[in-house]
C-alpha cells in the first residue's frame, strides 16, 4: 500500500471520550498516487493512510479490541515513537518559528513586560525536576531549588501541579511560593517568607472536596486492579489520581489502560486522561490549571489589572489550559517545555528543565539590574 499520510492531533487524544480528531488536510490523500506526506500544523503528529483507515475501523470491531485498537494507535502515534521519524525533524524547525525559544526572545520578552508586574507560574514534573522512572524520585536539583527561592524574592511565583500539594511542597521546600497542588485544586498562600503574601495565607481553595471520599475509593480499587502490571504505580494526588506507566513494558500497556477503564466506568463524575508518561483521574468539576492562575492573579489583587504580566512555564497536556487562559486575556505568554514539536497554545518554548532555569536566571539578573538601574536615578 501507499505510504500516506492524515495529520492528527495528538492533544485532542482524550482517552475516556474516545474521540480523536483526525484534521484532514487535503482531500486529495485518499488518492493512490505517491505523494510527499503533508506537514500539519505545529505540533500535530503524523501517521500512516492505513493506520487511519484502522481508526476509522474502530465502530466495526467489538469492545475491547476497539479500545485495544485505539490505544494501539494511539501508542504508535505517541512523541516517544516518532521523536526519531523524518517527518517529525523537518517539521522541528517549522514549529520552532512558531514557538521559538524563551531565552533567544529574552529582550523581546523582557520589552513586552515594561511597565508591568510579572508573576510567575511553574509546573513541577517535567518543568523543574526531569522527568524519573520512579516519580517518588523526581528531585529538582539544589541549584534549581536556588533559582526558584530568587525567582520568588523578585516575582509572585506558584508551583501548579498534578501532584499532591503536600508532596509537591516536600519536593520544593521553599515556603515563601504558593502551590497549586491536584491540577489547581487545591490551593494554598505563603507560609513565610514572602513580600507578596496576601493575609494569613493559609488555604484559599479547594473546589474539589466533596470528591475527596470518592477519589479515596477509586485509589484502593485501582492499586488492586493494576498491582498485575509490573511498573505501575497509583499515586494518590488527594483531589485526583495519577496512574504512572513510565516503568510499563509497552506490550502491557493497554493491559493496564484496560484495567483503569474498568475501574472508571462506575465512576462517571471521574475523567481519565494521559498525560506525560502518566494517566490522571480528575473530578469533572470545571477547574483545571487555567481556572488555578485566574484564581491566585485575582487572589494577588490583579483580577481586573491590565498591568499584569504572568508567565507559565509547563510541559504537559494539562498546562495547556493555563497556556490558553493566558492567549484569552491577552496578558503575559505560556512557555512549552518540550525536546520535540507538540500541539500548543504556548508561545515560547524551552527544552528542558536545565534551560527552565536558565531563564529563570536570566529573569533574576534583568530584574537585580533593574533594581539597581532605578535605585541610581
Ligand atoms: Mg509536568
Amino acid at each position: 500500500m501507499t505510504k500516506q499520510n492524515v495529520v492528527v492531533s495528538d492533544a485532542e487524544a482524550e482517552i475516556m471520550n474516545m474521540a480523536i480528531s483526525v484534521a484532514v488536510s487535503n482531500s486529495s490523500i485518499f488518492t493512490a498516487v505517491a505523494e510527499k506526506p503533508p506537514v500539519g500544523p505545529p505540533g500535530y503528529i503524523s501517521i500512516s493512510r492505513k493506520r487511519f483507515m484502522n481508526l476509522k475501523n474502530l465502530d466495526s470491531i467489538n469492545g475491547a479490541e476497539r479500545i485495544n485498537s485505539w490505544v494501539d494507535s494511539m501508542r504508535a502515534s505517541s512523541p516517544t515513537h516518532l521523536k526519531s521519524s523524518s517527518f517529525l525533524k523537518e517539521d522541528q524547525s517549522s514549529w520552532i518559528l512558531q514557538h521559538p525559544s524563551a531565552l533567544d526572545m529574552f529582550e523581546q520578552i523582557i520589552d513586552a513586560s515594561k511597565g508591568k508586574q510579572i508573576v510567575m507560574f511553574m509546573d513541577y514534573d517535567g518543568t523543574l525536576s526531569p522527568i524519573v522512572e520512579d516519580p517518588d524520585r523526581a528531585f529538582m536539583s539544589a541549584a534549581m531549588r536556588k533559582t526558584v527561592k530568587k525567582v520568588a524574592r523578585c516575582f509572585p511565583t506558584a508551583i501548579v501541579s498534578g501532584r499532591c500539594r503536600d508532596k509537591v511542597y516536600k519536593f520544593v521546600r521553599l515556603a515563601e511560593l504558593y502551590y497549586a497542588g491536584s491540577h489547581g485544586m487545591d490551593i494554598k498562600g505563603p507560609a513565610k517568607g514572602s513580600k507578596y503574601k496576601k493575609g494569613s495565607q493559609g488555604v484559599l481553595c479547594q473546589p474539589a472536596s466533596e470528591f475527596l471520599p470518592m477519589i479515596d475509593e477509586v485509589y484502593k480499587l485501582l492499586v488492586e486492579k493494576t498491582k498485575s502490571t509490573p511498573g505501575a504505580k497509583v499515586e494518590n494526588n488527594k483531589f485526583c489520581l495519577s496512574v504512572h506507566f513510565r516503568c510499563v513494558d509497552e506490550k502491557k500497556w493497554s493491559e493496564l489502560f484496560l484495567q483503569v477503564r474498568s475501574v472508571l466506568k462506575e465512576y462517571p463524575k471521574l475523567r481519565l486522561t494521559q498525560g506525560r508518561k502518566v494517566l490522571e483521574i480528575r473530578p469533572t468539576i470545571k477547574w483545571d490549571k487555567g481556572k488555578a492562575l485566574e484564581f491566585l492573579l485575582e487572589s494577588l489583587g490583579y483580577a481586573n489589572c491590565t498591568n499584569v504580566f504572568p508567565v507559565y512555564i509547563g510541559d504537559d497536556r494539562t498546562d495547556e489550559d493555563a497556556f490558553k487562559i493566558l492567549r484569552e486575556r491577552g496578558q503575559g505568554f505560556g512557555i512549552l517545555v518540550s525536546k520535540i514539536p507538540k500541539e500548543t497554545t504556548a508561545t515560547y518554548s524551552l527544552q528542558e528543565p536545565a534551560e527552565v532555569m536558565d531563564f529563570l536566571q536570566r529573569l533574576v539578573e534583568w530584574k537585580r539590574q533593574s533594581i539597581r538601574a532605578h535605585s541610581m536615578l
